[in-house]
């Protein structure tokens, strides 16, 4: 496997980290059915403090991403998923 290859594999799986950071202080909701995310309580700031956190205790692995890239994924995640009210799967089907 080429070096950039793997490279983007590894921030996948950071990015899941990072959405799974938001989700723990509630700035994403996720949809219990789907696994949907979607606009929570924007708290983009109090993510940042617990991704650190959970980096200082080994929690999350950087593998040789700096944290700064690690709140960049945070960012990037929250804008990618918050501009959503609600889960759009539950949504549809409400309209059905
Ligand atoms: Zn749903």
């Amino acid at each position: 496997m080429g070096r950039a290859k793997e490279h983007m594999m590894m921030r996948d799986d950071l990015a899941g980290a990072a959405r799974g950071v938001l989700r723990q202080v509630g700035a994403l909701k996720a949809c219990e059915a789907h696994g949907d995310l979607y606009e929570g309580n924007g708290d983009v700031e109090g993510a940042y403090k617990l991704g650190n956190s959970l980096i200082t205790r080994g929690e999350i692995e950087l593998n040789g991403f700096t944290r700064a890239e690690f709140s960049e994924l945070i960012k990037d995640q929250f804008e990618e998923n918050s501009f959503a009210e609600s889960c759009g799967y539950c949504a549809k089907n409400m309209r059905d």
